[in-house]
């Protein structure tokens, strides 16, 4: 059962209902927010032996579906970085036939971003005039490297993050963890139950609490000691985005004090955060998250992992003259 895409699931299910279903539609939105699933509970209500949306989940061809074992279902994915035209080829040769077993056959394209430009031009055609009986359903994390041509042909259906509740509960679910640490780790994944699931629990954990223990301690303006406390930063984690992570938790939460709402991520460090709260200003709190998300863009354009995070720490310890801009 998918949760937390109700929007999505109501637009599936009024289409089906008055007939009028697209064939073709683009799901965008993060990774791991559960697209392909979306997909794939598209395709099984299109083939239920009990018609309606959502589809019941139980019959035969609902349990192939999810098993990835529907002959009238097809996913395809990039093998390597890019999504060959050779494999668009040979799904839209595929589509070619009538359905075989189930009454409409549906092909999920997934990361369709990776498509290269020949790779998109061959989908064109079959997108612009599907076989009868037939859907397909794309997935990109963004419109921004589709072809406007491959845009037009589909209807964008735009899929949000899950909620944080959602995601919680998932992580309690799948990984048999408490309660609070189910939270951390929702929060942290900011609505990807993939990326909730994939993180690195021991560092979520512990070094969470020693990242964000030790720079609530460090002296305001104290400049060595800020730096080598950013040093370490950046030898502690390979992907210094995780690093980021946790100074936007933390933040998230000292604005979470400044509106009399009590910590929901790090309880354990909870009268520290407090305090910290306390001493800090609304608008050095707001300053603050707009540096780290600023950190966090330079990081993915490749920006020195060590510069950015001593650039970082000092202008969030006020060291004046600090700046991301000439770390
Ligand atoms: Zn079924």
């Amino acid at each position: 059962m998918i949760r937390g895409h109700e929007a999505v699931q109501a637009l599936f299910r009024e289409a089906l209902r008055h007939g009028r279903l697209a064939h073709a539609y683009l799901l965008v939105g993060k990774p791991g927010i559960g697209k392909r699933l979306l997909a794939r509970e598209l395709a099984q209500a299109l083939n239920c032996e009990r018609p309606g949306y959502p589809p019941d989940g139980a019959c035969l061809s609902c349990r192939k579906i999810r098993d990835l074992n529907h002959p009238d279902v097809i996913e395809v994915e990039a093998e390597t970085k890019t999504l060959k035209v050779d494999q668009v080829r040979e799904l839209c040769a595929q589509l070619r036939y009538r359905p075989f077993e189930g009454r409409t056959k549906v092909a999920v394209l997934a990361e369709a971003e990776r498509m290269n430009a020949a790779a998109m031009n061959a989908l064109l055609k079959t997108l612009e005039e599907p076989p009868p009986d037939t859907v397909l359903v794309l997935t990109a994390l963004s419109l921004e490297s589709l072809l406007p041509t491959v845009i037009s042909r589909c209807q964008v259906v735009r899929v949000q993050p899950l909620p944080t509740a959602v995601v919680e509960e998932m992580v309690m679910e799948q990984m048999k963890v408490e309660r609070s640490e189910a939270r951390l780790l929702a929060v942290l994944s900011e609505g990807s139950l993939g990326k909730a699931l994939s993180l690195d629990r021991e560092f979520f954990l512990e070094g969470r609490r020693q990242i964000i223990s030790r720079f609530l301690k460090l002296p305001a303006g104290a400049a060595t000691a800020i730096l080598d406390y950013a040093e370490e930063l950046a030898r502690l984690r390979e992907d210094p985005e995780e690093v980021m992570d946790v100074f936007q938790s933390l933040y998230r939460d000292l604005l979470l004090f400044k509106e009399g709402i009590a910590s929901t991520i790090h309880t354990d460090l909870a009268p520290a955060v407090q305090a910290a709260a306390e001493a800090t200003s609304p608008e050095a709190i707001l300053t603050g998250l707009e540096r780290i998300e600023r950190a966090r863009r330079r990081l993915r354009q490749n920006a020195n992992p060590r510069l950015t995070l001593a650039a970082l720490t000092l202008a969030l310890k006020g060291v004046p003259g600090a700046s991301l801009e000439s770390p």
